[in-house]
């Protein structure tokens, strides 16, 4: 599959199965499955796997390039796949003993038939996801681990879940490890809903894990070494995907707004919204400006990406909080400007809107990102 090709089957599905279903499975808080079998028949869910395994081998352009299709027509169904690729990567680089017994599982993922994802965070330390109150217990063939994971979007969907952990000798906060497990693992159980503010219909309920037994097999990372994992493979997809997401939002709620201010009608004046207020198109305009922006911004994290240089992590850190805050901004102002049909849900603002909120509380969140910036900038050790 090249670039282009992946864009294309993105904007089909986009367009037949997101964007008729969205709003009712915003409204009843419903996981499309459809959407994630339309992208397993589309070869999308093995998009940056290796090509000798299966996979279309396509890099971050093609990541950001898809989920801000996807997200232009449910931000929801965009963040399902979002975790699913990190799912996906982190399992495809898991370590020489473990690659045997993910085999199958990276195959079932390039034919379609594997949904996964991520399950960090912890009711313990919070957002601080790179600090994990569980810790994992040898039981000799692997480990058993118990846990309160918080949140974890496709929670009861997905095949499969990657955990973190502390490793079991592990000294410090950040000493954890990371372990793959299938959805059927005995001790696994998705603990309570998920009825979020917005993208209500990712089912990001908390799961718990008691006394789950992993075989060594399904240990991802060495020992202690899912940190380094964390940050070097995870927190540069999760943030160029989150601030895809960001941008499809954004060109969606662009588009909405133009429609309205199009169709809209002072019939006393004999024109529409944005034929008779200059407020409304000024406002409009800003939002083009930021959303463009925006795109900008995300075409150089993805240049800095293909081509690492110092100001790499910077990037990293910068491209998630600016994002997260564009995406409130250009959402804010369509629900002004679009006004009552908008805050009386005439049309999809309100659910961009709404949708657009969890991006920055979505870990590493905009506050801890400028902290990071901050820190870094002043020489200040991060951890
Ligand atoms: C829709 C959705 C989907 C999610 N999906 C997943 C998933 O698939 N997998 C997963 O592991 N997790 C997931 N999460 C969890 C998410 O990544 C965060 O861990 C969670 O939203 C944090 O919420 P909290 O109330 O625990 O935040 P808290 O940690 O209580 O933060 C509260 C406030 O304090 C601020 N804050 C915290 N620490 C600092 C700091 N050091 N410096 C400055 N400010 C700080 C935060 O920015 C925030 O404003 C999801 C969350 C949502 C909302």
């Amino acid at each position: 599959m090249t670039h282009e090709m992946a864009v294309s089957k993105a904007q089909e599905i986009a367009g037949s199965v997101l964007a008729p279903n969205a709003g009712q499975n915003d409204r009843a808080g419903r996981f499309s499955t459809e959407a994630v079998e339309a992208l397993g028949r589309s070869g999308l869910l093995g998009l940056m796997l290796p090509a000798d395994i299966g996979g279309s081998g396509l890099g971050p352009r093609t990541f950001a390039a898809v989920v801000a299709m996807l997200a232009e027509a449910d931000a929801s169904a965009a963040m399902v796949y979002l975790m699913h690729i990190l799912g996906g990567a982190t399992i495809a680089a898991a370590r020489p003993d473990a690659a045997q017994a993910v085999a199958t599982i990276l195959q079932d993922i390039c034919a379609g038939r594997h949904l996964s994802t991520l399950a960090f965070s912890e009711a313990g330390s919070r957002s601080h996801f790179w600090a994990p109150i569980s810790r994992a217990h040898r039981n000799g063939h692997g480990v058993l681990i118990s846990a309160k994971k918080s949140w974890v979007t496709s929670a009861g969907y997905a095949q499969s879940y990657v955990v973190s952990s502390l490793a079991p000798e592990g000294a410090g906060p950040t000493d954890s490890t990371l372990y793959l497990l299938p959805a059927q693992t005995h001790g696994l159980s998705v603990a309570g809903p998920w009825d979020g503010l917005g993208l209500r219909a990712n089912a990001s309920a908390p799961v718990t894990l008691e006394e789950c037994p992993i075989p060594s097999g399904f240990q991802l990372t060495n020992d202690g070494a899912g940190f380094e994992t964390m940050l070097n493979l995870i927190l540069p997809l999760f943030n160029l995907g989150s601030a895809a997401v960001a941008l499809g939002l954004c060109r969606a709620a662009v588009a909405g707004t133009a429609s309205h201010l199009k169709r809209a009608k002072f019939e006393h004046l004999g024109q529409s919204l944005g034929e008779s207020l200059p407020t409304l198109r000024a406002h409009l305009a800003t939002m083009q400006i930021e959303t463009d922006g925006l795109a900008a911004r995300i075409d150089d994290l993805i240049d800095h990406l293909e081509k690492p240089r110092e100001t790499t992590m910077l990037r990293v850190l910068e491209s998630k909080a600016a994002a997260g805050d564009t995406v409130i901004s250009v959402t804010s102002t369509a629900m002004r400007v679009c006004g009552g049909a908008a805050f009386s849900k005439h049309m999809n603002i309100e659910r961009l809107f709404r949708d657009a909120h969890a991006g920055a509380v979505m870990a590493p969140t905009g506050d801890v990102l400028r902290e990071f910036i901050g820190k870094s900038l002043l020489g200040i050790p991060l951890f």
